[in-house]
C-alpha cells in the first residue's frame, strides 16, 4: 500500500487528489484556488465526509504546495509526509515529445518548458506545481502525464494540416488534440463494460465539458480528434468558439477596428461558444432553463453544440469505417440527459436505440438498449486515477 499524490495545477489553481494505491482509493481531494489573487481559499475533503476550509493569502504555488503538504499532516490524512512516495502532474502540452507519461527529470521539465508557446496559460503554471513539490518532496517519484500523449497515435493523415508541409517540419504545426488523459481513459473503461479488449473495438469518446471534445479511438489508439493544435478548435464550447474559417480573423479585425491578435484569440477563447451565441450563459444548466422560458438564442445555442457533436460523431465512424460505441464523459456528458437525448435521438439512423430509465443521471455503463445497433456509454471520467495508475506502471519500470 502506498500513497500517491495527484496534481492538476492552472494559473491561480491547484487541484489534487490523493490515492490509496494498489487499491485505487480516493483519501483526500481538494482545491486552492485564486493563488497569486484576493480572497485565495483552500478547501480540503477527507475522510468519511469531512471537510476542511479556509480563505488565506497564497500569494503563489510555491505557497500553495506548502500549506497543502502542511495541512495534509495537520488534519491526519498523512502521518508523515515521506508516505508520500509519489505525484503525478497533469500537463496540458506535450508536444511531439511525450507520447506517454514520463518519469520527471531536467530534460522533462525543459521541453515542457521549452513547447509553454502551445499552452501560455497552462504549461508554465504546471511547472510552477512540479517545480515546488521537488522542492517540498524531494524524495517523492515524479511524473508528468500530458493531455496530449494519447493522441500522439493519430496517423499524419489526421494530425496534419492542408497548411504548407515547411510548416509541421520547421514550426511543429499539427493537430495536438487535448482532454487525453480522459478520452483514454473512458475508452479503457467502455471496453471492460462491453466485456471486449479495447484492442477490437471502434469508440467514440465525447467529452462534453466546459471545454469539449471528441476522440475517435480506434483499437485503443486515438485516431483522430475534434481539438487541434490548441484546445480553440472543434465542437462549440462554453466560451470558445469550435471551428471558425481562419480569414474571419482579419475581415472582423477591419471591421472592428482591432489591430492585435491577441485580442482576436481572446474573444474566440473566451467571448464565443455558448456564451457567444446565447448572450446568457456558457452553463448549459443556465440554457436548458433559459430555453424552456423562450428564449431562442439560447436553444440556438444548444442546438448548435449538438449539431456540432452529431457533426464529429458521424466524421469519425466515417473516418473509421464504423462504430462499437458512443461515450458520454464530462461535465456535460455525464450530467446532462437532455443534451445526451438529443445528441442520440439524431443518431438513430445508426440503430442507435437508448434505455430511457438508464439515461439517468448516475448510471455508470450501457444505457443503450440491449439490440442497439451501436452500445451507448455514460461514464463518470478520473484523469487523476489514469494519472496514479500510469505512475504505478513507470514505478514499476524503474
Ligand atoms: P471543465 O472543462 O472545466 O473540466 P466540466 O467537465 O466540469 O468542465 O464541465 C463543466 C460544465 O458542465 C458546466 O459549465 C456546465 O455547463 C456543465 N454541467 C454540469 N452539470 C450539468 C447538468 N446537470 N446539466 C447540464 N450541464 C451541466
Amino acid at each position: 500500500m502506498e500513497k500517491l499524490l495527484v496534481i492538476n495545477s492552472g494559473s491561480s489553481s491547484l487541484k489534487f487528489k490523493l490515492f490509496v494505491m494498489p487499491e485505487e482509493k480516493e483519501v483526500a481531494d481538494g482545491l486552492v484556488d485564486r493563488i497569486g489573487i484576493a480572497g485565495s481559499k483552500i478547501k480540503i475533503k477527507y475522510g468519511d465526509g469531512q471537510k476542511y476550509e479556509n480563505e488565506e493569502e497564497i500569494k503563489d504555488h510555491e505557497v500553495a504546495v506548502d500549506r497543502l503538504t502542511f495541512l495534509l499532516k495537520d488534519l491526519g490524512i498523512v502521518k508523515e509526509l515521506n508516505e508520500i512516495t509519489a505525484v503525478g502532474h497533469r500537463v496540458v502540452a506535450g508536444g511531439e515529445y511525450f507520447k506517454h507519461s514520463v518519469v520527471v527529470d531536467d530534460e522533462v521539465i525543459k521541453h515542457i518548458d521549452e513547447i509553454a508557446d502551445m499552452a501560455p496559460l497552462h504549461n508554465p503554471a504546471n511547472l510552477m506545481g512540479i517545480k515546488a513539490f521537488k522542492e517540498i518532496l524531494p524524495d517523492a517519484f515524479s511524473v508528468a502525464s500530458f493531455d496530449t500523449a494519447f493522441h500522439q497515435t493519430m496517423p499524419a493523415v489526421n494530425y496534419l494540416y492542408s497548411t504548407p508541409y515547411e510548416w509541421y517540419k520547421d514550426y511543429s504545426v499539427r493537430r495536438y488534440g487535448a482532454h487525453g488523459i480522459s478520452h483514454k481513459y473512458v475508452s479503457q473503461l467502455a471496453a471492460e463494460k462491453l466485456g471486449k479488449p479495447v484492442e477490437d473495438l471502434k469508440l467514440i469518446t465525447c467529452h462534453l465539458g466546459a471545454g469539449s471534445s471528441v476522440c475517435a479511438v480506434k483499437n485503443g489508439k486515438s485516431f483522430d480528434v475534434s481539438m487541434g493544435f490548441t484546445p480553440l478548435t472543434g465542437v462549440t464550447m462554453a466560451t470558445r468558439s469550435g471551428d471558425v474559417d481562419a480569414a474571419l480573423l482579419g475581415y472582423m479585425m477591419d471591421k472592428l477596428n482591432i489591430d492585435s491578435m491577441d485580442e482576436m484569440l481572446d474573444i474566440l477563447n473566451h467571448k464565443s461558444g455558448l456564451i457567444g451565441i446565447s448572450g446568457v450563459s456558457s452553463d448549459m444548466r443556465d440554457l436548458l432553463e433559459a430555453e424552456g422560458q423562450g428564449n431562442k438564442r439560447a436553444g440556438l445555442a444548444i442546438d448548435m453544440f449538438v449539431k456540432n457533436v452529431v457533426k464529429y460523431i458521424g466524421e469519425y465512424i466515417a473516418e473509421m469505417g464504423g462504430v462499437d460505441g458512443i461515450v458520454f464523459t464530462a461535465g456535460i456528458g455525464e450530467n446532462s440527459i437532455p443534451v445526451r437525448k438529443r445528441i442520440m435521438d439524431r443518431l438513430d439512423y445508426l440503430g442507435l436505440t437508448y434505455d430511457d430509465s438508464k439515461n439517468s443521471e448516475n448510471y455508470e455503463g450501457v444505457i443503450s438498449q440491449p439490440d442497439s445497433k451501436v452500445a451507448v456509454l455514460r461514464l463518470s471520467t478520473n484523469e487523476e486515477l489514469m494519472i496514479a495508475r500510469d505512475i504505478m506502471k513507470l514505478k514499476k519500470e524503474a
